[in-house]
């Protein structure tokens, strides 16, 4: 089968250079492991890292790809909620699931934590017609999404709601700002803030300030301005004259 592979690191960020489309033995099921064919693998800034071989070099030969969705046609033994024919996408957060962060509930802050398709391999990501990842780590895919729909939410989805729902813990009715609302985990960040009922403010570049409002944004900022921090400081100020807060209590 064909993959994207690439064998060395361009650090001139020269990427064409380096890129091969390849032949790869496919992939047979370990006992835990689900095997699917990739329709739809989405871009990550991880890519990029690999590439560069910066801030981590990655294993070589490389596959990069953290975003996959596709069909299953495989899975091991032991595997219980997945099936063949199943539509499925990667969840890229490979933890130990033994660690006191992971048994705490906290996977994100496993100690052996690693990014399926940036610190996985040789040859181990999307970018290639068929690959394989542990059952805990897919999920299925609902009736009313699509592949790309799928692959896209996939890394950018979790890491905004982890961050604004786990973390954050946002609750209706507060200002929430999203700085970068034009990115990936921006995006996100807009819609699942909406979707608890919070006042939005984002900041992007010019060209993405509509879509930002289209998300669902009650303000979209320029960050590109030198004073856009004074907008924002403005925004947040009638905001709390309009809900009655008074500063500092
Ligand atoms: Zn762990």
């Amino acid at each position: 089968m064909k993959a994207v592979v690439y064998t060395e690191y361009a650090p001139d960020d020269n990427f064409a250079k380096i890129l091969k489309v390849q032949d790869i033995d496919e992939p047979k099921p370990k006992a835990d492991e689900v095997v699917f064919k990739v329709k739809v693998a989405a871009l990550n800034y991880n890519d990029i890292w690999g590439m560069r071989g910066q801030p981590v070099p990655v294993p070589l030969p490389h596959v990069s790809g953290s975003d996959a969705a596709g069909d299953v046609i495989a899975v091991g033994d032991d595997v219980k909620n997945i099936k063949v024919g199943d539509r499925v996408v990667s969840h890229s957060n490979m933890s130990c699931r033994v660690c006191k962060a992971c048994t705490d509930g906290r996977e994100f802050d496993c100690v052996n934590r690693i990014i399926w398709g940036f610190q996985t391999g040789p040859t181990w990501g999307a970018f290639q017609e068929v690959t394989h990842l542990p059952e805990v780590n897919i999920s299925k895919i609902p009736e009313n999404v699509s592949y790309d729909e799928a692959a896209a939410a996939s890394m950018t989805l979790l890491t905004s709601w982890h961050m604004l729902v786990g973390r954050a813990k946002i609750k209706p009715g507060q200002t929430v700002l999203i700085m970068g609302g034009g990115s990936g985990v921006g995006s996100f960040g807009i819609q699942i803030a909406k979707l608890y009922n919070c006042d939005v403010i984002a900041t992007a570049s010019p060209d993405k300030l509509d879509k930002c409002l289209e998300l669902g944004a009650d303000f979209a900022v320029d960050h590109r301005k030198e004073d856009w921090h004074k907008e924002v400081r403005a925004i947040t100020k009638e905001l709390a004259k309009k809900k009655g807060e008074v500063p500092g209590v």
